[in-house]
């Protein structure tokens, strides 16, 4: 008879094999990762996979036969609900499907320009067209407007957010030219999760006769924008941040503005009102439609839930750092004590809810002593524990330089070496926030110990970290 204590190990023995069974497989596999960097790309609903499966082989929208009918009707339904949903109508709007927000940006930024430089040349000025913009917007505006400028097609002027991340619309204001002939600003930013006040600066834009664009993608899936009452003249959207597939975007036009500019292509051809050249991608069109409506039902229970979600890894994360305000870091004063290790949490201050973005968690392990911290590290050692969070924006991490967005809110060095953004999705939980806290801590104590610490240091952390269970490191490994 085998006794106890070699029962109990053999069993145990046998459940971690089962389950590394299983988790080597395929299904299993995939419940095992907690995903935790949904502001990057989210997974796609059922409803999305199944329109992208009712008209993957559909007819041309273009083409003449009476089969391609159902396919212009379904594509301008599909416009015509997501401009309901922005609080308007092809009446007075036009909803065009592009391949994502990349290009919805890069459109409206050259289209503007090259219609304003039309202009200022039939009025003989000497002027270039002037594009103001937040210094926190996404690549795709940062490098077009970059581009355009330095071949001399443009000027542009950065407006600096404060350190929380928001833009003063006063700064905006005060930057306007007689020649400035557009003003995009993103709503919410995909790093700090911070909210821009569109509805203000929209103000100031009109008062001015300027169009405002505003770049979505973040916030298009999780509230309903309209776009009349926050003053929006043209929006971007992606559809892979809300439960669509990739590859699939859209542009919302105010029809003054397309008249107003007499704008035209980036992309020649004939469809999409000559806006936009190509073939569309009805399949994505109306799987982005269908996720859009499984995005917004029960909206506002999901945004309350993921308020929760994030108050809850913060205060969990409270419970193992010292905490500290990142005000203290952009603004450092002698007087000011740097503990060894502290944590900080970027963007606007807990209790300002209407200013932050529910879904996102922008932190920073601050080292201020020894050998600095690396999040790349860390990333690392959740990536190998299945656990999938960013350092940045996505296209950061394989160049792995800190980005603009933490050079425009002042981050110190040490904030940057040490910065984690987590963005959750409407099925996480708590569980898993839970167990990402465990590993968190413990891929912290692992790189601060494998660092040179002094061992008071290394006890204080010691102290704070878990000891991981065997299910765990099955699930993990
Ligand atoms: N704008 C913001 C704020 C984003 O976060 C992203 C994607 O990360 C984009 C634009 C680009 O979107 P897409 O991937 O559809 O080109």
């Amino acid at each position: 008879m085998l006794s106890k204590k070699i029962r109990n190990k053999k069993n145990s023995s046998n459940k971690k094999n089962s389950g590394k069974k299983t988790s080597k497989k395929g299904k299993r596999q995939n419940n095992d990762i907690i995903y935790f960097d949904n502001n990057s790309t989210t997974f796609v609903c059922d409803p999305a996979k199944q329109a992208l499966m009712d008209w993957i082989s559909c007819y041309n929208a273009s083409s003449d036969s009476k089969m391609a009918k159902p396919v212009k009707q379904i594509l301008e339904q599909s416009g015509e609900y997501l401009l309901g949903k922005c609080g308007v109508s092809s009446a007075t709007h036009t909803a065009i499907f592009t391949s994502g927000a990349t290009e919805s940006n890069c459109f409206i930024i050259r289209a503007c320009a090259k219609a304003y430089k039309k202009k200022l040349i039939e009025m003989d000025s000497m002027l270039k067209p002037h594009i103001i913009c937040s210094a926190l917007e996404h690549h795709s505006i940062m490098e077009c407007v970059h581009d355009l400028e330095n071949i001399g097609e443009i000027d542009v002027t950065y407006v600096y957010p404060t350190i929380y991340g928001n833009i003063k619309p006063e700064d905006v204001e005060k930057e306007i030219k007689q020649n400035t002939c557009l003003i995009t600003m993103m709503f919410a930013n995909n790093e700090i999760p911070v909210l821009t006040n569109i509805k203000k600066i929209g103000e100031i834009a009109h008062k001015n006769r300027i169009p405002l664009h505003s770049d979505c993608v973040q916030i298009f899936g999780k509230y309903e924008i309209d776009i009349i009452k926050n003053n929006i003249d043209a929006l971007s959207a992606s559809g892979h941040k809300f439960y669509a597939p990739k590859g699939i975007g859209l542009l919302i036009l105010s029809n003054a503005l397309i008249d107003g500019y007499n704008l035209t292509a980036e992309i020649s051809g004939s469809q999409q009102h000559g806006l936009r050249g190509g073939t569309e991608n009805v399949a994505a069109v109306v799987s982005m439609t269908a996720a859009y409506k499984h995005a917004h039902n029960n909206r506002a229970k999901k945004n309350e839930k993921l308020f929760q979600l994030r108050s809850h890894c913060l205060e969990k994360l409270r419970e193992h750092f010292k905490f500290n305000e990142y005000e203290n870091y952009a603004y450092p004063s002698n007087e000011m004590k740097f503990e060894d290790l502290e944590l900080i949490s970027l963007g606007p201050p807990e209790d300002k809810r209407g200013h932050i973005l529910p879904n996102t968690l922008l932190i920073a392990i601050c080292k201020n002593k020894g050998r600095p911290f690396c999040n790349v590290e860390l990333k690392k050692y959740l990536d190998i524990k299945n656990i999938i969070v960013s350092i940045g924006s996505a296209c950061l991490t394989k160049s792995e330089k800190a980005s603009h967005v933490l050079s425009a809110i002042a981050a110190p060095p040490v904030v940057k070496r040490g910065v984690l953004r987590i963005s959750f999705n409407d099925d996480n939980t708590i569980m898993q926030i839970n167990k990402f806290i465990k590993l968190f801590v413990n891929g912290v104590f692992k790189q601060c110990t494998d660092l040179d610490l002094s061992k008071k240091e290394i006890n204080k952390i010691d102290k704070l970290s878990y000891k991981i269970d065997d299910e765990e490191q099955e699930n993990t490994d």
